[in-house]
């Protein structure tokens, strides 16, 4: 699970996050909508710290993330993330991009770490790019692989930023299949993301951020069918 309790984020005199207080229960998917501007990267980078709350409490599994004392790349490795760019090492092939976390940080042995790769290149549909270079793949395929890369680490959870909004439009659809597949399998899930249909489908929860605040979250239904606060009813109208 994770735990978010009073998280306040200020960029000089610029408070980002205003007070969020949001909970992801185990093998819950929750989503997050809301305008540009409004704090949910912001959100995101704060749960695995890419960047430091000013304030707050951030608990994941139980554990303090927030505690000066914590390795974060171990945190990073349990906490896996996936941008809208999709942050391939442009120089490795896709095996050794999957590969070179999985030792590096985690210790694991070439042939264990290669296994858990293959793995998770089928799972995402990519078995047969296992050697060609991240320049040599389409968008979606270099965001799949990005997905695997993160799954190869075992992580207990998964933060999604706007996955596919860098992508074709013929692209999106494989790569919400693969991420619904995730959901089904029990992962963990906070996905920033425009695509209402997911929501609705997939997540347990939809939370609409305006302003550096949770202005509403409830059932994605709910929320979509009949938002309760004008702000939510102003953002959906112009994205449904
Ligand atoms: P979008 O939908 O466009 O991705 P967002 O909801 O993800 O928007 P954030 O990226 O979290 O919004 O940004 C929230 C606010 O924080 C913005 O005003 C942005 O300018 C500011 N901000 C974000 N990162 C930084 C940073 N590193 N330094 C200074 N200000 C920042
Ligand atoms: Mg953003």
């Amino acid at each position: 699970a994770i735990e978010i309790a009073g998280l306040y984020k200020r960029f000089g005199d610029n408070e980002v996050l205003k007070g969020i207080d949001l909970t992801v229960k185990a093998g819950q998917v929750v989503c997050v909508i809301g305008p540009s501007g409004s704090g949910k990267s912001t959100l995101l980078r704060c749960v695995n710290r890419l960047e430091e709350p000013t304030s707050g409490q951030i608990r994941v599994e139980g554990i303090d993330i927030l505690d000066p004392e914590i390795d974060l790349d171990k945190v990073r490795a349990r906490i896996g993330m996936v941008f809208q760019s999709f942050n391939l090492f442009p120089h490795l092939t896709v095996l050794r991009n999957l590969t070179i976390s999985q030792r590096r940080v985690l210790g694991r042995s070439k042939g264990e770490a290669e296994e858990i790769a293959r793995a998770n290149l089928e799972r995402v549909g990519l078995s047969d790019k296992i050697d060609a270079y991240p320049a040599h793949l389409s968008g979606g395929q270099q965001q799949r692989a990005a997905i695997a890369r993160s799954l190869s680490m075992s992580p207990d959870m998964m933060l999604f930023d706007e996955p596919t909004s860098a992508l074709d439009p013929e692209l999106v659809g494989d790569v919400l299949d693969v991420m619904r597949a995730l959901a089904d399998s029990g992962m963990t899930m906070m996905v920033v993301t425009h695509e209402m249909g997911f929501a609705r489908e997939v997540g347990d929860e939809l939370v609409f951020m305006d302003d550096g605040m949770i202005v509403e979250e409830g059932n994605p239904r709910d929320v979509l069918a009949n938002p309760r606060h004008d702000r939510t009813r102003a953002f959906l109208a112009k994205v449904l």
